[in-house]
């Protein structure tokens, strides 16, 4: 990692390594012998299309969206915060009604944790990654945490999940809202 420009940037930088708005992103690494990428490294690229494109971000198909929102499931992560307020960020992209259900009873500790919401509005708004400062010779990470778009220090971010504002949403019954699901979906 080499300081440029008031910010971070790979020596070897390719320019499919930032996105249109000039944020570098983690590499895949690349294990040397196997040819593809190591465990754990495919989860981030999942997580930036899901959160773009609102897919369920355990099956990969499509969000539920009715006309009350798209379904959120907050709170399963310790360092998210809690009770949620309207633009607050999260990391997790949302979720279909059948996943989001799994989800829940699969996970006896997220049962009394997580939070079911529908989001009316929402927006992608920073990244979360390693926070770099100037070094020595080279810049050093000095952080992990999330920050806005728009923030002076982002040009130090080594980003690995986009981050989304819940902007307007309304917390509702995981149980009801899949008994209405099934309702509507036929089986
Ligand atoms: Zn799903």
């Amino acid at each position: 990692m080499i300081a440029k420009n008031g910010g971070i940037a790979y020596a070897d930088e390719r320019p499919y390594e930032r996105d249109d708005m000039g944020i570098l992103w983690k590499r895949i690494g690349i294990s040397p012998g196997k040819g593809r990428p190591e465990f754990g490294e495919v989860h981030f690229l999942r997580q930036r299309r899901a959160m773009r494109k609102l897919l369920c971000q355990v099956c990969g198909g499509p969000s539920d969206r009715t006309p009350e929102g798209t379904l959120w499931l907050v709170g399963e992560d310790p360092s998210e915060p809690g009770p949620w307020k309207p633009g607050d960020l999260t990391g997790h992209p949302p979720l279909c009604v059948s996943c989001a259900v799994t989800a829940v009873l699969a996970c006896p500790h997220l049962r009394n944790r997580y939070v079911a919401l529908r989001v009316r509005s929402f927006v992608v708004a920073g990244v979360h990654g390693a926070l770099y400062r100037p070094g020595g010779l080279f810049p050093e990470a000095h952080e992990a945490g999330a920050l806005a778009f728009e923030h002076w220090r982002i040009g130090w971010m080594l980003a690995g999940q986009l981050m989304m504002e819940l902007k307007e949403f309304t917390v509702v019954d995981l149980e009801s809202e899949h008994t209405a699901y099934l309702k509507r979906t036929p089986q």
